[in-house]
This record gives C-alpha cells, structure tokens and sequence, in this order.
C-alpha cells in the first residue's frame, strides 16, 4: 500500500503534541512490524493551492515565522514541513482515487486551521487544501471527510462555510457532539455509506479518542480497531476510494514514549492491509 512520507514532513514543534514529529516514530513501527508498505516521497504543495484553502496573508504570515504556526511558535522548521504534510495528504488522494483503492499519508495537525487562524496544534488544513486542489483538478466532483478524531473539526467547517462550497465537500466530525460508542457503532457503516456521492473519502483516523488519551477518552483501543475495520471494509463494499492520515494522539507510557499512540497507528495500518 502506498505511503506517502519524507522526512522532510517532521519537524520538533517544541510543543506538548508530539504531531509535528510522529510521522518517522509511525513510519518506523510500521516496518519494523514487517507491513508491506511502499513509501513514496510526496510533493509538496504550492503556493495557490494553500491560498484555495486559507486566506493568502495568513499562508505567507506562517511561511515567513511572521504569524504563529498551530504550535503557538515561530519555528522556522515546522513552517519548512507544512507544504510537505499537506503535499502527503493531496499525493494519498490523488494515488486512491488513480487505483481506486486505499493510500496513506502519515501526517497529523490538519482540522482545527481555520481559514485565516491556526489553531489547536494545526496550521494549515491539509485536508481542505487536498479536496479543493481535487475539485480544481477535476480529479473528484464530490470530496467526503469523514474526521474520527477526538476533538471537532472547527477549521474544516469554517473553511467550508467561508467558501460556501457545502455542496461539493461532504464533512462528518465526529467529535462535533458526544454519542456513545455502542450507538457510534450502530451508526458507523450508514454514516459511511453517506459519503457514496463523493469520489474519494479522506479518513482522520485519530487515536485521541482512547479512553486514555490526557484530551479524549471514549473508545478503547480494541474499540479503535473495529472503528477502522467497520470504515475500510465499508468504504470497500462501496467501491469508494480512502486516503486516510493519523490526527491526534497524546498519550505516551512510563518511559515517556508514544508507543500507547503507535499501537492505535498500527492497528490501523494492520486493518487498512488485512481486513483484521
Ligand atoms: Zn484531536
């Protein structure tokens, strides 16, 4: 399965959130537990493409460490990963939509960047960047996000009502109200399904939402898992093309490390490959 990652998608955001460099630690857990991915290096976005998606002042405020990035800094590395993590998440849709099958970018810090403000962790919204390049590009009529993170997706509906194109991106989050995970579960495959006019969905699989995690906490990790498997196997029985990232994750064990967030990542990646 196609991955789309470069290390020059990670950056140190001298913050609480480990996002900004999670892809290589996901990457990493990935080979080491032999999954036959195949990892390309994506191309970073441009200029006008993050203008379609964000108020062109405030793109060229970030990229110069003039305006604060999502971590609330003025890193010069995170500004340089930005086109990078973006470019992954366009690069997964465009390869999903061209195979028909599902693609992965490994990338967080996308949903709370508003049109003109950044926000929780997030600075610029890869994923509204990726579903207006495609629109523009004629590669989807209809692009479908379905945001299963903990937290709600503020920037992804702001983006939309500023441009007012709620016709053309169809946008579920989750974490927009509370619901209890036995009624998320009955619910999960016909809200899946109410993506099938669109050509392509982008799935947030967030591993904040574990009952664990110190900014989410209603699923288990096992309760994750099915969550992947129920979205996968229905996007699948759909026809309907996947290009899904990582989101949020904040717990770490004794030792300080992210492993309790890798797990979910794995899991994800081992449903996403084997159907179990
Ligand atoms: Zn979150």
């Amino acid at each position: 399965m196609k991955v789309f990652y470069t290390p020059k998608m990670v950056a140190d955001s001298e913050s609480f959130s480990p996002s900004a460099s999670k892809p290589t630690l996901v990457v990493e857990s990935w080979l080491a537990h032999g999954f036959t991915i195949d990892i390309s290096e994506p191309s970073p976005v441009t200029l006008e493409q993050l203008y379609r998606a964000h108020k062109p002042n405030y793109v060229d405020g970030v990229l110069t460490c003039r305006i604060a990035n999502g971590f609330y800094n003025h890193s010069k590395a995170v500004a340089k990963s930005l086109i990078y993590t973006s470019g992954a998440m366009l690069d997964a849709a465009k390869s999903a939509i061209l195979t028909g099958d599902v693609a992965c970018a490994p990338v967080s810090g996308f949903h709370h960047a508003c049109w003109n403000q950044s926000g929780g962790y997030c600075t610029f919204n890869g994923l509204m960047v990726t579903a207006l390049s495609l629109l523009d590009d004629g590669l989807a009529k209809k692009v479908g996000i379905l945001d299963c993170d903990q937290h709600y997706g503020n920037g992804t509906d702001d983006i939309i009502d500023e441009l007012g194109i709620r016709d053309l991106v169809h946008h579920h989050t989750v974490g927009k109200r509370s619901i209890m995970p036995a009624d998320f579960f009955i619910k999960l495959p016909e809200l899946v399904w109410s993506f099938a006019d669109c050509e392509i969905l982008l799935y947030q699989a967030g591993a904040d939402p574990q009952i664990n995690d110190p900014l989410g906490g209603w699923l288990t990790t096992e309760q994750l898992r099915l969550r992947d498997q129920v979205v996968f196997e229905t996007a699948k029985d759909m026809g309907l093309p996947v290009a899904w990232n990582l989101a949020g994750g904040y717990q770490r064990d004794k030792q300080g490390t992210i492993r309790p967030v890798l797990d979910i990542h794995d899991n994800t990646m081992r449903v996403c490959l084997f159907g179990h």
